[in-house]
């Protein structure tokens, strides 16, 4: 299976007084077309800083990424730009849609910004959230819409250019448990083919992690651990112990 991100001893360092402190640090890791990899850890252990690292949103201080083969860190601003608008969706926790504009235009920014013409991105922008079931609300403004209407919107967006890798920052943090699994469901699906997109998710809740082919656990800035879904065609049982698996590791992690 190809490897669509692979990134390397990355770490990130913020002044903090006299010193610097790591945010990431030494962190090696591998993702597959397809994959969908969950990140645990406790608040500030460095989860939201590495996915803007991988998105090009952040600089690191040390290592590489490279994304499909294309090595970020040897990439001009100019070129590091493209790449990531090319290659990367990225869902936040809060929607991060602009509040003046409809559903439909917030979905097609991006793009628009990045030089594609208006009119090759337009249905395919209306298709995508006609399939998200936003048909009829293309032209709403984010304010009148639910939290999960505003996610699915956030998700139409990050889905437009097709990337091969979507990275999730606690995206069902701010929406009630059902709306948030029908956001995650619809996350998930992109990681089926035909799209096969890999997906990189953080979250809090164990019970969205176990959806995941693979579990990373963070803790002061590290990656301390990883538990890989079983085999569920070997053993539907599976399910509920890679779940507890997850709440044990969690539990300890927490502690
Ligand atoms: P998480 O997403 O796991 O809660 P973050 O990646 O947001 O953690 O933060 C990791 C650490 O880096 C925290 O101590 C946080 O305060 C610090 N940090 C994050 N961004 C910055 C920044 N821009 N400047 C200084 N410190 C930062
Ligand atoms: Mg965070």
């Amino acid at each position: 299976m190809s490897t669509v991100l692979r990134v390397e001893l990355l770490a990130k360092t913020y002044k903090a007084g006299d010193g610097d402190f790591f945010a990431v640090k030494d962190v090696d890791l591998e993702v597959s077309q397809g994959e969908f990899v969950a990140i645990m850890g406790p608040s500030g252990s460095g989860k939201s800083t590495l996915l803007h690292l991988i998105s090009g949103l952040e600089l690191p201080s040390r290592g590489t990424i490279s994304l499909c083969d294309i090595n970020l860190t040897d990439c001009s601003d100019d070129e590091r730009t493209r790449v990531r608008s090319e290659k990367i969706g990225f869902v936040f926790q809060f929607f991060n849609l602009i509040p003046v504009l409809s559903a439909l235009e917030n979905v097609v920014l991006p793009l628009l910004m990045a030089g594609h013409k208006e009119s090759a991105i337009h249905n395919r922008a209306i298709s995508l959230l006609t399939d998200m079931g936003l048909g009829n609300h293309l032209q709403k403004r984010p304010k009148e819409l639910s939290g999960g209407q505003q996610q699915r919107v956030a998700i139409a967006r990050a889905m437009l250019a097709n990337p091969p890798i979507l990275m999730a920052d606690e995206p069902t943090g701010n929406l009630d448990t059902k709306t948030g699994f029908d956001v995650l469901r619809l996350l998930q699906s992109a990681c089926r083919a035909p799209q096969r997109q890999a997906l990189i998710l953080v979250t809090h809740d164990p019970r969205v992690a176990a959806l995941a082919d693979r579990v990373l656990f963070m803790r002061d800035s590290e990656i301390v651990g990883e538990t890989h879904n079983p085999d569920l065609a070997t053993n539907p049982e599976n399910a509920a112990q890679f779940l507890y698996t997850i709440q044990q590791k969690w539990e300890v992690l927490m502690s």
